[in-house]
């Protein structure tokens, strides 16, 4: 069933073989498009960043209906079109069990065997109050025990290095972290943040408790100073001052925008992997430009 399907996945190690290995994991994010227009965008990006053979891509998954349903069709298609090896963002928003089960069955039948088990935040307002689906689950420690329990995935979860908005304290954060690792959660990748520390002070806070579980950091370039404002609004990450007072500076000149993101992010990619890192995982927003150039500002590509 799946062997047409899995060109992508038969020759790519998934990222637990990767770092097993010693290797480290360089990975691209894309999510689903809504028009033609930015399918054909998003086609572009895969595309070029499929040159750079990275370790795998992933495709992030909307609050609802019709979103949901690009994101299964966009995961099977990397899966079959390109080389890819795609990792499915899944969460437990609006699903009961069953429905978590058919779409992990779909995937699975589709040749793909990574997931990114994630509890999702309530749709309209992400800040509102959590309601669980009445057959459904709470956290995400739940979804990596059910992706875990079906066999065959590799399981990836989200951690927060400036952690998760609603836990209270640092303790109650790692505590729940190192709840889903063991679960079974074989890697995490982070929220996007724009200071290194934030990310060195969760690894050191994780090792303190045993939690060994390989994090690997987002890379965000941030190229002109309208993205910050959104960024705000979509993760509680502290902005650094020089970096937005230089990209208020830019202004709406593109390039220069683009050049100080780029700039950043590349130090910020230079030192957490001297840090020793687990690798980059890349938010590109649907292009290629800013994150490919981080990678080959690198020296890490092929
Ligand atoms: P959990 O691990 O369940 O944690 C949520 C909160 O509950 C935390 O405060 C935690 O401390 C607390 N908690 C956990 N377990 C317990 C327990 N047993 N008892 C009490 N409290 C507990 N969202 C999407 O909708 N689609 C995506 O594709 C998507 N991709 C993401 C990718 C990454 C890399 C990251 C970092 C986030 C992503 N998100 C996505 C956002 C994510 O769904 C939200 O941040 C959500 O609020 C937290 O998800 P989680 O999996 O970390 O939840």
């Amino acid at each position: 069933m799946a062997t047409a399907l899995a060109v992508g996945t038969s020759t790519t190690p998934s990222v637990r073989e990767l770092l097993a290995q010693g290797r480290r994991s360089f990975s691209f994010e894309f999510f689903p498009p809504r028009t033609e227009a930015g399918e054909r965008t998003l086609w572009d990006a895969i595309r070029r960043i499929e040159a750079h053979r990275p370790s795998f891509v992933s495709v992030t998954y909307g609050a609802g209906g019709s979103s949901r349903d690009r994101t299964v069709e966009l995961t099977k298609r990397i899966a079959t079109d390109t080389t890819l090896r795609p990792v499915a963002h899944l969460t437990a928003v609006g699903h009961s069990v069953a429905e978590l089960r058919q779409i992990i069955g779909q995937y699975a039948d589709a040749g793909i065997r990574d997931v990114l088990a994630l509890r999702g935040d309530p749709p309209g307002d992400p800040k509102g109050e959590w309601v669980a689906h009445p057959g459904g689950f709470t956290h995400a420690h739940e979804l990596v025990s059910l992706v875990r329990g079906l066999g065959g995935f590799t399981v990836g979860v989200a951690a927060f290095p400036e952690r998760h908005p609603r836990s209270a304290s640092w303790t109650e954060d790692v505590r729940h972290f190192a709840a889903k690792c063991r679960a079974g959660a074989d890697y995490a990748l982070t929220q996007m943040f724009f200071h290194v520390e934030h990310y060195l002070r969760l690894r050191d806070r994780l090792a303190a408790v045993g939690c060994l579980t390989p994090v690997i950091p987002a890379i965000m370039p941030a190229t002109n100073h309208r993205q910050i404002r959104r960024f705000a609004e979509l993760s509680d990450a502290a902005f650094p001052e020089r970096l937005a007072a230089r990209l208020e500076a830019a202004g709406d000149d593109q390039a220069e925008g683009h050049r100080i993101g780029v700039e950043y992010a590349t130090a910020m990619a230079e030192r957490l992997l001297a840090e020793g890192a687990p690798g980059l995982h890349y938010i590109t927003l649907n292009q290629s430009t800013a994150t490919t150039e981080i990678h080959q500002n690198l020296g890490l590509h092929d």
